[in-house]
């Protein structure tokens, strides 16, 4: 068996045991493990399926449990972060009927890095703020995530030594998490076996801190306080996983989650996080590779990743997701998706007839969102290759629905959780109607058995005035969605 076979097959054991009621090993005393009186039972209907999120993990050296498993009573640093998650679940997320597993397939290699910047705090630290993003943590997050890139699905961890300030000294932060991101499912948490911000039954703190981060990258904030927009509610009891989303209706110390949680958690970008069946074979995720350096002020110009979600089957729509490294200003952006729908040259036109700067040839659609008014405001045009040119068509509401999105930050410590707007995020959902009617031909089976090439470009202005732009990825990609 390979390495990462075994703690997958134990998992399901475990989490076909835990349906059965029956008992996981007791591991040795002194081991973390989330024992029978936390597990706790489904709060949904019985025909309401199980899901299975995947956690992609990484890991910084210098990390104790990570240099040196044995510390937690395991073999390898990759049973130390499985089994994390799996208690976590099982302690937690089985309310929503949600399963914690590893990932599977040809590409599940762990990330184990190395410490980007010691110049403050030890190896595996990592400078953090509350109310912004630290260039080491954004660094981290994208390294991790490119880590995993060539698999789409599930969220993405990294357990690292401790969180510091900047200036070297403790942060109260214990995990972190970017809420309401498809293309940045991402979390950090702290080793906090060993650097608890809080006394007591410490072996429990990481996976609790671990369940509540899963829980705002699902798309959860806390139900208490601010119309559960802000997460104010504050840390009761660190000791006994309380406090997971501070659900509605539950008090401010309870880990119980409610239904409405769980729809929430269950829902936003269902196939990202709970791929059904071959569903993640049809999801495309497409770096934007170049390594621009824009200006702080206009890096909702600078694009991080396109992808694809192939939902024609189940929903009628191709999913375009476009991801930005910053926040929509009041100057107007143009978010541009270039297709060439039967990947031919010889069909379509050249994307410079509608973009100065585009070198794709063939392009059947031009789809345009833009975004001004620091995002309160958009508006999506289709325009079709025609012997003439690319002309604009009106087109019915319906066929194609676009959506701004606000990714955040949220900061755990052991008093408060505070969100920060990150980064923003513009979903397109074409549908099949404008697929074909917009398509040179008219003919296209929609099967993209010939591939399907695309490329985003934005273009807007900077905060000097200059003209800037970005391409996603940087040379137009051929995917295969089938
Ligand atoms: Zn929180």
């Amino acid at each position: 068996m390979t390495r990462n076979t075994y703690p997958f097959i134990r998992f399901w054991i475990c989490a076909m045991a835990f349906l059965l009621s029956s008992n996981c090993d007791t591991p040795p005393p002194g081991c973390p493990h989330c024992s029978d009186d936390l597990q706790l039972p489904s709060i949904l209907p019985e025909e309401v399926p199980f899901r299975v999120l995947q956690v992609k993990w990484n890991a910084l050296n210098g990390a104790p449990s990570i240099d040196d498993p044995s510390l937690l009573c395991e073999e390898s640093f990759g049973e130390v972060l499985l089994n994390r998650h799996l208690r976590a679940g099982l302690c937690n997320w089985t309310q929503c009927k949600i399963l914690l597993g590893p990932v599977i397939g040809s590409t599940t290699n762990f990330g184990l890095f190395d410490d980007p910047d010691l110049s403050v705090g030890e190896a595996g630290d990592v400078v953090v703020n509350n109310t912004a993003l630290t260039p080491e943590l954004e660094e981290l997050a994208i390294l991790c995530d490119n880590h995993w890139n060539a698999q789409p699905t599930g969220a993405t961890g990294l357990a690292v030594r401790s969180f510091v300030n900047a200036d070297g000294t403790d942060s109260p932060i214990n995990g972190i998490a970017f809420a309401n991101s498809g293309t940045r499912p991402f979390f950090a948490i702290g080793d906090l076996e060993f650097f608890p911000n809080a006394l007591g039954d410490v072996h429990r703190n990481t996976e609790r801190v671990l369940a509540h981060e899963l829980g705002h990258v699902l798309g959860l904030c806390h139900a208490n306080g601010d119309d559960g927009v802000a997460c104010n509610s504050g840390f009761l009891d660190f000791n006994d996983f309380g406090n997971l989303m501070s659900g509605a209706g539950s008090s401010a110390s309870s880990r119980t989650l409610e239904g409405e949680q769980c729809d929430i958690a269950r829902t936003r970008y269902a196939n990202l996080f709970f791929p059904l069946a071959d569903m993640q074979n049809r999801i495309v995720s497409l770096l934007d590779e170049g390594g621009e350096r824009f200006a702080a002020a206009d890096k909702s110009v600078d694009l991080y990743k396109t992808m694809v979600f192939n939902r024609l089957s189940e929903a009628g729509a191709l999913t375009v997701l476009i991801g930005t490294n910053g926040l929509f200003t009041e100057r107007k952006n143009d978010y541009w998706v270039l297709l060439d729908l039967d990947n031919n040259v010889q069909t379509g036109l050249h994307g410079g007839r509608i973009i100065p700067g585009s070198d794709q040839q063939g392009v059947d659609l031009a789809l345009q969102v833009e975004v001004g008014d620091s995002g309160k405001r958009s508006n999506t045009s289709l325009y079709k290759a025609e012997g003439s040119g690319f002309q604009p068509h009106s087109h019915p509401r319906e066929w194609v629905r676009t959506g701004l999105f606000t990714s955040e930050m949220f900061v755990s410590s052991e008093k408060e959780c505070t969100g920060t707007p990150v980064f923003q995020e513009i979903e397109i959902n074409l549908s099949r109607e404008a697929l074909v009617r917009f398509s040179d031909t008219g003919q296209v089976d929609l099967s993209f058995a010939n591939g399907l090439k695309l490329q985003t470009i934005s273009v807007g202005t900077a905060a000097n005035g200059e003209k800037v732009m970005d391409k996603s990825p940087e040379r137009p990609q051929t995917i295969f969605l089938q």
